[in-house]
């Protein structure tokens, strides 16, 4: 079992290494935003009025975001196995609360300088049916989707103004929050850069050799 807070910048490639670590360790990947079309679907007290608030368009408070990670931690497979928990917390005050519900072993931050995920978000390109493709790229070039023809585009959130934007919200807010599990012992900071593969090995090594050390302690 193996209880883990994921950190990273967007397009750090938090995402897939996620994946791969559920896998790893038999882990549910539970993410903020799988959860809230989770609560919603299953129509639980507190889906029904995250419907409510998503569909006036506003955003979840972080009271009601705790009611919805409560409840997944409930389940089974979180019970059996632990957590993989993405996107939440993103505040320092969402830290605290998240740690007065449940323990977490660790807090990793998978650690990408911001110039480069900068570079690698604002040369993506998407198609409508969501593939994803590089500026250099032939499909991003011919500005055509080679597998279902639709427009491969640079999508509005992807241009540079938009994604600093976003990196400096997390710069000011997020940075808290690892500060804040750092001060408890709990944070986890893995180099980033490289291959999937590589980060993926780096991240498992670095992980374990915490932990054996956290329980031999
Ligand atoms: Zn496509």
């Amino acid at each position: 079992m193996i209880r883990l807070v994921l950190f990273g910048r967007q397009g750090a490639g938090k995402g897939t290494q996620a994946s791969m670590l559920s896998e790893h360790y038999k882990a549910p990947h539970i993410s903020t935003g799988d959860m809230l079309r989770e609560a919603v679907a299953e129509g639980t007290a507190v889906g029904t009025r995250v419907r409510a608030i998503l569909d006036a368009g506003e955003l979840v408070p972080d009271e009601t975001m705790l009611e919805v990670i409560k409840d997944r931690l409930d389940h089974d497979d979180v019970q059996q196995h632990g957590f993989l928990l993405d996107g939440f917390p993103r505040t320092v005050g969402q830290a605290k609360s998240l740690l007065k519900i449940t323990v977490v072993d660790l807090a990793v931050d998978l650690d990408v300088p911001e110039g480069l995920v900068l570079d690698r978000i604002s040369s993506r390109r998407v198609c409508q049916q969501g593939h994803i493709y590089t500026v250099g790229d032939h499909a991003a070039q011919s500005g055509v989707c080679p597998v279902d023809g639709t427009p491969v585009v640079q999508r509005d959130d992807d241009t540079p103004d938009a994604v600093t934007a976003r990196l400096d919200a997390y710069k000011v807010k997020t940075a808290v929050a690892m500060a804040y599990f750092d001060s408890q012992g709990l944070l986890l900071t893995v180099d980033g850069v490289g291959d999937p593969e590589t980060v993926f090995h780096r991240l498992v090594s670095a992980i374990d050799e915490r932990l054996d050390n956290d329980a031999r302690w």
